[in-house]
Protein backbone atom coordinates (compact mmCIF):
# COMPACT_ATOMS: atom_id res chain seq x y z
CA UNK A 1 0.00 0.00 0.00
CA UNK A 2 2.56 1.99 -0.36
CA UNK A 3 5.57 2.80 -2.87
CA UNK A 4 8.97 3.64 -1.50
CA UNK A 5 10.90 5.79 -3.48
CA UNK A 6 14.83 4.49 -2.58
CA UNK A 7 17.87 6.03 -3.68
CA UNK A 8 20.51 2.40 -4.44
CA UNK A 9 23.57 4.44 -4.24
CA UNK A 10 26.11 5.59 -7.02
CA UNK A 11 26.85 1.41 -7.30
CA UNK A 12 28.85 -0.18 -4.73
CA UNK A 13 26.04 -1.95 -3.03
CA UNK A 14 27.51 -1.11 0.61
CA UNK A 15 26.25 2.56 -0.15
CA UNK A 16 22.78 1.61 0.05
CA UNK A 17 21.30 3.21 3.38
CA UNK A 18 20.21 1.18 6.32
CA UNK A 19 16.32 2.21 5.42
CA UNK A 20 16.73 1.07 1.67
CA UNK A 21 18.40 -2.44 2.93
CA UNK A 22 15.22 -2.88 5.47
CA UNK A 23 12.60 -1.87 3.11
CA UNK A 24 14.15 -4.15 0.06
CA UNK A 25 14.59 -7.04 2.67
CA UNK A 26 10.48 -6.52 3.13
CA UNK A 27 9.54 -5.72 -0.42
CA UNK A 28 6.64 -7.92 -2.43
CA UNK A 29 7.78 -5.77 -5.86
CA UNK A 30 10.80 -4.03 -6.62
CA UNK A 31 11.16 -1.84 -9.08
CA UNK A 32 14.78 -1.36 -10.69
CA UNK A 33 16.32 -0.58 -13.36
CA UNK A 34 18.47 -2.35 -15.59
CA UNK A 35 21.89 -0.77 -13.96
CA UNK A 36 21.08 -1.79 -10.74
CA UNK A 37 23.45 -3.91 -8.98
CA UNK A 38 22.08 -7.26 -8.30
CA UNK A 39 23.35 -7.61 -4.67
CA UNK A 40 20.70 -5.20 -3.85
CA UNK A 41 17.68 -6.93 -5.74
CA UNK A 42 18.80 -9.88 -4.26
CA UNK A 43 18.34 -8.46 -0.25
CA UNK A 44 14.46 -8.92 -1.61
CA UNK A 45 12.57 -11.94 -0.52
CA UNK A 46 13.31 -14.83 -3.04
CA UNK A 47 9.64 -14.59 -3.70
CA UNK A 48 8.97 -11.14 -4.47
CA UNK A 49 8.20 -9.83 -7.57
CA UNK A 50 11.16 -8.53 -9.53
CA UNK A 51 10.72 -5.87 -12.78
CA UNK A 52 13.11 -4.51 -14.68
CA UNK A 53 12.17 -1.19 -16.31
CA UNK A 54 15.45 -0.21 -18.01
CA UNK A 55 17.17 -0.48 -21.14
CA UNK A 56 17.91 -3.77 -21.98
CA UNK A 57 19.74 -4.89 -25.31
CA UNK A 58 16.81 -6.22 -27.54
CA UNK A 59 14.49 -4.44 -25.56
CA UNK A 60 12.16 -1.54 -25.80
CA UNK A 61 12.76 0.44 -22.61
CA UNK A 62 9.90 1.12 -20.65
CA UNK A 63 8.59 4.80 -20.94
CA UNK A 64 8.16 7.03 -18.39
CA UNK A 65 4.78 6.84 -18.68
CA UNK A 66 4.58 3.59 -18.12
CA UNK A 67 6.83 3.28 -15.26
CA UNK A 68 4.86 5.80 -13.42
CA UNK A 69 1.60 3.99 -14.01
CA UNK A 70 3.25 0.45 -13.15
CA UNK A 71 3.86 1.69 -9.98
CA UNK A 72 0.31 3.41 -9.30
CA UNK A 73 -0.80 -0.23 -10.27
CA UNK A 74 1.45 -2.10 -7.96
CA UNK A 75 1.78 0.56 -5.29
CA UNK A 76 -2.95 -0.28 -4.86
CA UNK A 77 -2.51 -3.72 -5.18
CA UNK A 78 0.72 -4.79 -3.09
CA UNK A 79 2.28 -3.40 0.97
CA UNK A 80 5.22 -2.77 0.18
CA UNK A 81 6.83 -1.73 -3.42
CA UNK A 82 10.34 -0.80 -3.75
CA UNK A 83 10.92 1.87 -6.35
CA UNK A 84 14.88 1.78 -6.74
CA UNK A 85 16.65 4.19 -8.22
CA UNK A 86 20.57 4.93 -9.02
CA UNK A 87 22.02 7.36 -6.53
CA UNK A 88 19.55 9.78 -4.84
CA UNK A 89 15.83 9.47 -6.39
CA UNK A 90 15.62 12.91 -6.54
CA UNK A 91 18.78 13.97 -8.21
CA UNK A 92 18.30 13.83 -12.43
CA UNK A 93 16.23 10.20 -11.56
CA UNK A 94 12.98 11.44 -13.10
CA UNK A 95 12.16 10.17 -8.87
CA UNK A 96 10.14 13.63 -8.79
CA UNK A 97 7.80 12.59 -11.52
CA UNK A 98 7.30 9.47 -9.84
CA UNK A 99 6.11 10.66 -6.78
CA UNK A 100 3.68 13.26 -8.78
CA UNK A 101 2.04 10.49 -9.94
CA UNK A 102 1.59 8.42 -7.07
CA UNK A 103 0.41 11.33 -5.29
CA UNK A 104 -1.97 12.48 -8.38
CA UNK A 105 -3.30 8.30 -8.32
CA UNK A 106 -3.75 8.83 -4.15
CA UNK A 107 -1.36 6.04 -3.66
CA UNK A 108 0.99 6.52 -0.10
CA UNK A 109 4.25 7.13 -1.06
CA UNK A 110 7.49 7.76 0.75
CA UNK A 111 11.04 8.95 -0.29
CA UNK A 112 14.32 7.25 1.02
CA UNK A 113 17.62 9.73 -0.08
CA UNK A 114 20.41 8.11 -1.27
CA UNK A 115 24.25 8.79 -2.06
CA UNK A 116 24.46 10.44 -5.18
CA UNK A 117 26.92 10.09 -7.62
CA UNK A 118 27.49 13.70 -7.70
CA UNK A 119 30.00 13.18 -4.53
CA UNK A 120 30.50 9.90 -4.36
CA UNK A 121 32.12 9.39 -7.62
CA UNK A 122 34.45 12.13 -7.04
CA UNK A 123 34.83 10.97 -3.55
CA UNK A 124 36.22 7.71 -4.46
CA UNK A 125 38.32 9.30 -7.16
CA UNK A 126 40.15 11.17 -3.86
CA UNK A 127 38.65 14.16 -4.69
CA UNK A 128 36.53 16.42 -1.84
CA UNK A 129 33.55 18.36 -4.01
CA UNK A 130 34.73 21.28 -1.86
CA UNK A 131 37.97 22.16 -0.10
CA UNK A 132 39.03 24.84 2.09
CA UNK A 133 40.96 27.10 0.00
CA UNK A 134 39.86 26.08 -3.21
CA UNK A 135 36.16 25.75 -3.57
CA UNK A 136 33.37 27.18 -0.95
CA UNK A 137 30.21 25.40 -3.14
CA UNK A 138 29.40 22.84 -5.76
CA UNK A 139 27.00 23.02 -8.69
CA UNK A 140 25.16 19.79 -9.75
CA UNK A 141 24.00 20.10 -13.68
CA UNK A 142 22.78 17.84 -16.43
CA UNK A 143 25.12 17.82 -19.39
CA UNK A 144 22.49 16.30 -21.38
CA UNK A 145 23.97 12.78 -22.82
CA UNK A 146 21.54 12.70 -25.74
CA UNK A 147 23.02 15.23 -28.31
CA UNK A 148 20.15 15.98 -30.22
CA UNK A 149 18.79 17.74 -26.97
CA UNK A 150 21.78 20.22 -27.47
CA UNK A 151 23.13 21.58 -24.05
CA UNK A 152 21.12 24.48 -25.19
CA UNK A 153 19.04 24.99 -21.29
CA UNK A 154 21.60 25.16 -18.58
CA UNK A 155 22.97 28.79 -18.94
CA UNK A 156 26.90 27.66 -18.82
CA UNK A 157 28.40 31.24 -18.93
CA UNK A 158 26.41 32.16 -16.07
CA UNK A 159 27.80 29.09 -14.16
CA UNK A 160 31.23 30.18 -15.14
CA UNK A 161 30.82 33.17 -13.92
CA UNK A 162 29.67 31.35 -10.59
CA UNK A 163 33.01 29.68 -9.83
CA UNK A 164 33.47 26.82 -7.43
CA UNK A 165 33.02 23.27 -8.29
CA UNK A 166 30.76 22.29 -10.96
CA UNK A 167 29.73 18.57 -11.13
CA UNK A 168 28.24 17.42 -14.45
CA UNK A 169 26.38 14.50 -14.43
CA UNK A 170 25.06 13.26 -17.70
CA UNK A 171 27.50 14.85 -19.92
CA UNK A 172 29.97 12.66 -21.24
CA UNK A 173 28.98 13.00 -24.85
CA UNK A 174 28.68 16.40 -24.67
CA UNK A 175 31.76 17.68 -22.45
CA UNK A 176 33.81 19.40 -25.38
CA UNK A 177 30.87 21.57 -26.23
CA UNK A 178 30.03 22.40 -22.30
CA UNK A 179 33.84 22.72 -21.89
CA UNK A 180 33.85 25.66 -24.70
CA UNK A 181 31.02 27.34 -23.46
CA UNK A 182 32.81 27.59 -19.79
CA UNK A 183 35.29 28.62 -21.24
CA UNK A 184 33.86 31.27 -23.46
CA UNK A 185 31.98 32.54 -20.35
CA UNK A 186 35.37 33.38 -18.34
CA UNK A 187 37.04 30.44 -16.28
CA UNK A 188 39.77 29.40 -17.80
CA UNK A 189 40.82 26.93 -19.79
CA UNK A 190 43.32 25.63 -17.26
CA UNK A 191 40.58 24.90 -14.91
CA UNK A 192 40.94 21.18 -13.51
CA UNK A 193 38.46 18.46 -14.82
CA UNK A 194 38.40 14.99 -13.76
CA UNK A 195 35.59 12.38 -15.53
CA UNK A 196 35.66 9.62 -13.40
CA UNK A 197 33.52 6.48 -14.87
CA UNK A 198 31.63 3.98 -12.87
CA UNK A 199 32.50 5.61 -9.74
CA UNK A 200 32.27 3.33 -6.57
CA UNK A 201 32.48 0.15 -8.73
CA UNK A 202 35.69 -2.29 -9.16
CA UNK A 203 36.20 -0.96 -12.49
CA UNK A 204 35.88 2.55 -11.78
CA UNK A 205 38.44 5.04 -14.30
CA UNK A 206 38.89 8.59 -13.33
CA UNK A 207 39.96 11.06 -16.71
CA UNK A 208 41.67 13.91 -15.82
CA UNK A 209 42.80 16.76 -18.02
CA UNK A 210 41.79 20.41 -18.26
CA UNK A 211 38.89 22.75 -19.91
CA UNK A 212 41.21 23.04 -22.93
CA UNK A 213 41.94 19.18 -23.21
CA UNK A 214 38.67 17.42 -22.20
CA UNK A 215 36.88 17.44 -25.25
CA UNK A 216 39.62 15.16 -26.84
CA UNK A 217 40.09 13.09 -23.99
CA UNK A 218 38.25 9.62 -23.68
CA UNK A 219 35.10 10.43 -21.05
CA UNK A 220 32.80 7.53 -21.37
CA UNK A 221 29.28 7.32 -19.72
CA UNK A 222 28.20 6.68 -16.91
CA UNK A 223 30.55 9.52 -15.99
CA UNK A 224 30.26 12.27 -12.69
CA UNK A 225 33.06 14.94 -14.44
CA UNK A 226 33.99 17.35 -12.02
CA UNK A 227 35.10 20.89 -13.26
CA UNK A 228 36.71 23.37 -10.56
CA UNK A 229 40.67 23.49 -8.81
CA UNK A 230 39.59 20.86 -6.57
CA UNK A 231 39.24 18.66 -9.84
CA UNK A 232 43.25 18.38 -9.24
CA UNK A 233 43.15 16.69 -5.95
CA UNK A 234 44.43 13.50 -6.06
CA UNK A 235 43.48 11.96 -2.29
CA UNK A 236 43.72 8.65 -3.91
CA UNK A 237 42.76 5.82 -1.88
CA UNK A 238 40.16 3.14 -3.87
CA UNK A 239 42.17 2.95 -6.92
CA UNK A 240 45.34 2.36 -5.10
CA UNK A 241 43.91 -0.40 -2.86
CA UNK A 242 45.91 -3.65 -3.66
CA UNK A 243 43.77 -5.89 -5.58
CA UNK A 244 42.43 -3.00 -7.18
CA UNK A 245 41.26 -3.35 -11.10
CA UNK A 246 42.04 -7.62 -10.30
CA UNK A 247 39.14 -9.99 -11.79
CA UNK A 248 39.95 -12.92 -9.00
CA UNK A 249 37.84 -16.41 -9.73
CA UNK A 250 36.50 -17.93 -6.44
CA UNK A 251 35.68 -21.77 -7.45
CA UNK A 252 34.63 -23.05 -4.12
CA UNK A 253 30.68 -24.25 -3.96
CA UNK A 254 28.27 -21.59 -3.70
CA UNK A 255 27.21 -22.07 0.14
CA UNK A 256 31.35 -21.49 1.19
CA UNK A 257 32.26 -18.60 -0.88
CA UNK A 258 31.33 -15.13 0.50
CA UNK A 259 34.20 -15.11 3.33
CA UNK A 260 37.30 -15.54 0.41
CA UNK A 261 35.07 -12.96 -2.02
CA UNK A 262 34.61 -10.64 0.65
CA UNK A 263 38.07 -10.60 1.74
CA UNK A 264 39.23 -10.32 -2.14
CA UNK A 265 36.61 -7.39 -2.50
CA UNK A 266 37.40 -5.52 0.54
CA UNK A 267 41.13 -5.42 -1.09
CA UNK A 268 39.10 -3.82 -4.29
CA UNK A 269 39.01 -6.96 -6.54
CA UNK A 270 36.12 -7.62 -8.91
CA UNK A 271 35.21 -11.63 -7.82
CA UNK A 272 33.95 -13.62 -10.66
CA UNK A 273 32.41 -16.74 -8.99
CA UNK A 274 32.70 -20.29 -10.29
CA UNK A 275 31.49 -23.18 -7.96
CA UNK A 276 33.28 -25.95 -9.79
CA UNK A 277 31.69 -28.67 -6.74
CA UNK A 278 28.74 -28.69 -5.18
CA UNK A 279 28.01 -30.00 -1.74
CA UNK A 280 25.55 -33.06 -1.46
CA UNK A 281 24.24 -33.97 1.15
CA UNK A 282 24.41 -37.82 1.92
CA UNK A 283 22.08 -39.27 4.42
CA UNK A 284 23.56 -41.17 7.60
CA UNK A 285 22.50 -42.58 10.90
CA UNK A 286 24.96 -41.43 13.35
CA UNK A 287 26.53 -43.70 15.75
CA UNK A 288 25.80 -43.80 19.71
CA UNK A 289 28.44 -40.77 20.43
CA UNK A 290 29.22 -42.07 23.75
CA UNK A 291 31.03 -44.71 22.79
CA UNK A 292 33.71 -42.77 21.39
CA UNK A 293 36.42 -40.63 22.63
CA UNK A 294 37.12 -38.83 19.98
CA UNK A 295 35.45 -36.92 17.49
CA UNK A 296 37.63 -35.54 14.37
CA UNK A 297 35.92 -33.23 12.03
CA UNK A 298 38.21 -31.85 8.90
CA UNK A 299 35.89 -29.05 7.49
CA UNK A 300 33.18 -26.33 8.24
CA UNK A 301 30.81 -28.46 5.78
CA UNK A 302 31.41 -31.54 7.86
CA UNK A 303 30.48 -29.38 11.10
CA UNK A 304 27.12 -27.94 9.53
CA UNK A 305 25.88 -31.57 7.94
CA UNK A 306 26.68 -32.95 11.56
CA UNK A 307 24.83 -30.19 13.19
CA UNK A 308 21.63 -29.64 10.82
CA UNK A 309 21.44 -33.71 10.13
CA UNK A 310 22.96 -35.71 13.10
CA UNK A 311 19.87 -36.13 14.86
CA UNK A 312 17.13 -36.15 12.52
CA UNK A 313 14.55 -33.77 12.74
CA UNK A 314 15.91 -31.13 14.45
CA UNK A 315 19.72 -31.52 14.55
CA UNK A 316 22.12 -31.61 17.11
CA UNK A 317 23.05 -29.66 19.83
CA UNK A 318 25.95 -28.78 21.39
CA UNK A 319 24.87 -30.67 24.73
CA UNK A 320 25.64 -34.14 22.16
CA UNK A 321 29.18 -33.71 22.25
CA UNK A 322 29.46 -33.66 26.26
CA UNK A 323 31.42 -36.65 26.56
CA UNK A 324 33.85 -36.34 23.71
CA UNK A 325 36.99 -34.77 23.22
CA UNK A 326 36.75 -33.09 19.50
CA UNK A 327 39.61 -31.81 17.33
CA UNK A 328 39.55 -30.26 14.15
CA UNK A 329 41.32 -29.59 10.83
CA UNK A 330 41.34 -26.13 10.00
CA UNK A 331 40.84 -22.51 11.55
CA UNK A 332 37.53 -22.89 9.33
CA UNK A 333 36.55 -25.81 11.04
CA UNK A 334 37.20 -24.45 14.61
CA UNK A 335 35.07 -21.40 13.98
CA UNK A 336 31.96 -23.43 12.44
CA UNK A 337 32.58 -25.46 15.99
CA UNK A 338 32.94 -22.27 17.87
CA UNK A 339 29.82 -20.51 16.43
CA UNK A 340 27.78 -23.63 17.80
CA UNK A 341 29.20 -23.44 21.37
CA UNK A 342 31.85 -25.99 21.02
CA UNK A 343 35.80 -25.35 21.31
CA UNK A 344 37.86 -27.51 19.82
CA UNK A 345 40.58 -29.63 22.32
CA UNK A 346 42.92 -29.60 19.26
CA UNK A 347 43.59 -28.21 16.43
CA UNK A 348 46.94 -28.59 14.82
CA UNK A 349 49.01 -25.65 13.55
CA UNK A 350 49.05 -26.80 10.04
CA UNK A 351 46.01 -27.41 8.61
CA UNK A 352 46.25 -30.58 7.11
CA UNK A 353 45.86 -34.13 8.07
CA UNK A 354 49.32 -35.25 8.80
CA UNK A 355 49.92 -32.40 11.39
CA UNK A 356 46.77 -33.85 13.17
CA UNK A 357 48.29 -37.09 13.23
CA UNK A 358 51.72 -35.45 14.52
CA UNK A 359 50.16 -33.60 17.46
CA UNK A 360 47.56 -36.58 18.22
CA UNK A 361 47.65 -37.78 21.49
CA UNK A 362 48.07 -41.61 22.13
CA UNK A 363 45.24 -43.55 22.90
CA UNK A 364 44.94 -43.80 26.82
CA UNK A 365 44.28 -47.30 26.24
CA UNK A 366 44.71 -49.17 22.73
CA UNK A 367 41.43 -49.69 20.96
CA UNK A 368 39.93 -46.30 21.85
CA UNK A 369 37.59 -45.09 19.48
CA UNK A 370 37.43 -41.82 17.39
CA UNK A 371 34.75 -41.19 15.04
CA UNK A 372 35.82 -39.21 12.32
CA UNK A 373 33.72 -37.48 10.27
CA UNK A 374 33.86 -36.02 7.08
CA UNK A 375 33.45 -35.79 3.22
CA UNK A 376 32.96 -39.65 1.81
CA UNK A 377 35.97 -40.33 -0.70
CA UNK A 378 38.56 -38.45 1.01
CA UNK A 379 42.00 -38.73 1.57
CA UNK A 380 43.45 -42.70 3.71
CA UNK A 381 46.11 -40.15 5.67
CA UNK A 382 43.87 -39.88 8.94
CA UNK A 383 41.84 -43.05 9.33
CA UNK A 384 45.09 -44.89 8.32
CA UNK A 385 47.52 -43.09 10.56
CA UNK A 386 44.63 -42.98 13.61
CA UNK A 387 44.72 -46.70 13.29
CA UNK A 388 48.58 -46.65 13.20
CA UNK A 389 48.68 -45.13 16.56
CA UNK A 390 46.28 -47.18 18.15
CA UNK A 391 42.56 -46.10 17.50
CA UNK A 392 39.94 -47.70 16.55
CA UNK A 393 38.62 -45.21 13.70
CA UNK A 394 34.83 -45.15 12.34
CA UNK A 395 34.43 -43.28 9.50
CA UNK A 396 31.07 -41.47 8.95
CA UNK A 397 30.63 -39.80 5.86
CA UNK A 398 28.36 -36.31 5.71
CA UNK A 399 28.50 -35.44 2.73
CA UNK A 400 30.12 -35.16 -1.00
CA UNK A 401 31.55 -33.02 -3.10
CA UNK A 402 29.73 -33.41 -6.89
CA UNK A 403 30.56 -31.19 -9.97
CA UNK A 404 28.53 -27.90 -10.59
CA UNK A 405 26.61 -26.91 -13.55
CA UNK A 406 28.95 -24.32 -15.13
CA UNK A 407 28.52 -20.66 -15.45
CA UNK A 408 28.89 -19.92 -18.99
CA UNK A 409 29.56 -16.37 -18.51
CA UNK A 410 32.61 -16.98 -15.83
CA UNK A 411 33.68 -20.00 -17.69
CA UNK A 412 34.18 -17.88 -21.13
CA UNK A 413 35.74 -15.35 -19.33
CA UNK A 414 38.62 -17.23 -17.71
CA UNK A 415 38.89 -19.17 -21.89
CA UNK A 416 39.55 -15.64 -22.74
CA UNK A 417 42.30 -14.85 -20.59
CA UNK A 418 40.28 -12.10 -18.94
CA UNK A 419 40.81 -12.56 -15.37
CA UNK A 420 44.06 -12.39 -13.20
CA UNK A 421 43.85 -15.04 -10.94
CA UNK A 422 41.86 -18.12 -9.96
CA UNK A 423 42.19 -19.74 -6.01
CA UNK A 424 41.43 -23.15 -5.10
CA UNK A 425 40.87 -23.77 -1.68
CA UNK A 426 40.62 -27.94 -2.00
CA UNK A 427 41.79 -30.47 -4.07
CA UNK A 428 38.24 -31.27 -5.46
CA UNK A 429 37.78 -28.16 -6.92
CA UNK A 430 40.93 -28.38 -8.66
CA UNK A 431 39.87 -31.59 -10.62
CA UNK A 432 36.21 -29.96 -11.07
CA UNK A 433 37.36 -26.52 -12.48
CA UNK A 434 39.99 -28.44 -14.77
CA UNK A 435 37.14 -30.58 -16.18
CA UNK A 436 35.08 -27.91 -16.66
CA UNK A 437 37.15 -25.32 -18.11
CA UNK A 438 39.62 -27.32 -20.30
CA UNK A 439 43.08 -25.80 -20.42
CA UNK A 440 43.84 -22.46 -19.43
CA UNK A 441 44.82 -19.84 -22.06
CA UNK A 442 48.65 -18.68 -22.30
CA UNK A 443 50.26 -17.33 -20.13
CA UNK A 444 47.92 -18.64 -17.71
CA UNK A 445 46.29 -16.28 -14.85
CA UNK A 446 47.97 -16.55 -11.55
CA UNK A 447 47.17 -19.58 -9.58
CA UNK A 448 46.29 -19.20 -6.14
CA UNK A 449 46.10 -22.36 -3.48
CA UNK A 450 45.42 -22.42 0.10
CA UNK A 451 48.21 -25.23 0.60
CA UNK A 452 50.64 -28.04 -0.49
CA UNK A 453 47.79 -30.73 -0.96
CA UNK A 454 45.49 -28.11 -3.00
CA UNK A 455 49.04 -27.27 -4.73
CA UNK A 456 49.71 -30.99 -5.17
CA UNK A 457 46.37 -31.67 -7.16
CA UNK A 458 47.27 -28.04 -9.70
CA UNK A 459 50.77 -29.27 -10.25
CA UNK A 460 49.17 -33.04 -11.23
CA UNK A 461 46.71 -31.50 -13.43
CA UNK A 462 49.48 -29.48 -15.15
CA UNK A 463 48.78 -25.88 -13.37
CA UNK A 464 51.57 -23.76 -12.40
CA UNK A 465 50.76 -22.60 -8.92
CA UNK A 466 52.12 -19.61 -8.74
CA UNK A 467 51.43 -18.37 -4.74
CA UNK A 468 50.74 -20.77 -2.08
CA UNK A 469 49.00 -19.95 1.48
CA UNK A 470 51.84 -19.69 3.94
CA UNK A 471 49.32 -20.18 6.55
CA UNK A 472 46.60 -22.55 5.07
CA UNK A 473 43.68 -20.49 5.42
CA UNK A 474 41.53 -17.94 3.71
CA UNK A 475 43.86 -15.20 4.68
CA UNK A 476 47.17 -17.12 4.00
CA UNK A 477 45.26 -17.36 0.22
CA UNK A 478 44.97 -13.96 0.15
CA UNK A 479 48.25 -12.85 1.64
CA UNK A 480 50.18 -14.98 -1.36
CA UNK A 481 48.28 -14.16 -3.77
CA UNK A 482 48.17 -10.35 -3.09
CA UNK A 483 51.96 -10.62 -3.10
CA UNK A 484 52.51 -11.97 -6.22
CA UNK A 485 50.62 -10.31 -7.82
CA UNK A 486 52.02 -7.00 -6.56
CA UNK A 487 55.90 -8.52 -7.45
CA UNK A 488 55.18 -9.63 -10.55
CA UNK A 489 54.02 -6.03 -11.52
CA UNK A 490 51.52 -7.41 -14.54
CA UNK A 491 48.75 -4.84 -15.83
CA UNK A 492 45.13 -6.51 -14.95
CA UNK A 493 43.85 -8.37 -17.27
CA UNK A 494 40.03 -7.45 -17.30
CA UNK A 495 40.76 -5.81 -20.60
CA UNK A 496 38.96 -2.35 -19.82
N1 LIG B 1 20.09 9.89 -9.42
C1 LIG B 1 21.44 9.64 -9.87
C2 LIG B 1 21.76 10.33 -11.17
C3 LIG B 1 20.93 9.81 -12.32
S1 LIG B 1 21.37 10.53 -13.85
C4 LIG B 1 22.41 10.05 -8.77
O1 LIG B 1 22.01 10.68 -7.79
O2 LIG B 1 23.57 9.65 -8.84
C5 LIG B 1 22.55 9.38 -14.48
C6 LIG B 1 23.94 9.99 -14.46
O3 LIG B 1 24.49 9.89 -13.16
C7 LIG B 1 24.95 9.30 -15.34
O4 LIG B 1 24.86 9.75 -16.68
C8 LIG B 1 26.24 9.74 -14.72
O5 LIG B 1 26.56 11.07 -15.07
C9 LIG B 1 25.88 9.75 -13.26
N2 LIG B 1 26.24 8.49 -12.60
C10 LIG B 1 25.42 7.55 -12.10
N3 LIG B 1 26.13 6.55 -11.53
C11 LIG B 1 27.43 6.90 -11.68
C12 LIG B 1 28.66 6.29 -11.28
N4 LIG B 1 28.69 5.14 -10.63
N5 LIG B 1 29.81 6.92 -11.58
C13 LIG B 1 29.81 8.09 -12.24
N6 LIG B 1 28.67 8.71 -12.62
C14 LIG B 1 27.50 8.12 -12.35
Amino acid sequence: MTVYLVGAGPGDPGLVTVRGAELLARADVVVFDRLAHPDLVDLAPPDAERISVGKAPGRVEMGQDDINRLLVDRGREAKTVVRLKGGDPFVFGRGGEEAEALAGAGVPFEVVPGVTSAIAAPAYAGIPVTHRGLSTHFTVVTGHEDPSKGVGDVDWEALARVGGTLVVLMGAGSIGEIARRLVAGGRSPDTPVAAVRRGTYPDQRTVRATLATIGDAPVQAPSAIVIGDVAASDLAWFETRPLFGRRIVVTRAREQASALRSRLEQLGAEVLELPSIAIEPIAFTLPSLGDYRWLVLTSANGVRALFERGLAPVGLDARALASLRVAAIGSGTAAALEARGVRPDLVPARFVAEALLDSFPAPAEPGERVLLARAEHARDVLPEGLAGQGYAVDVLALYRTVAAAPDSAAVEAVRAGAVDAITFTSSSTVANFCDLVGELPEPQPLVASIGPVTSRAAVDRGLHVGAEGVEHTLDGLVGALVDELRSTGQAPRAGR
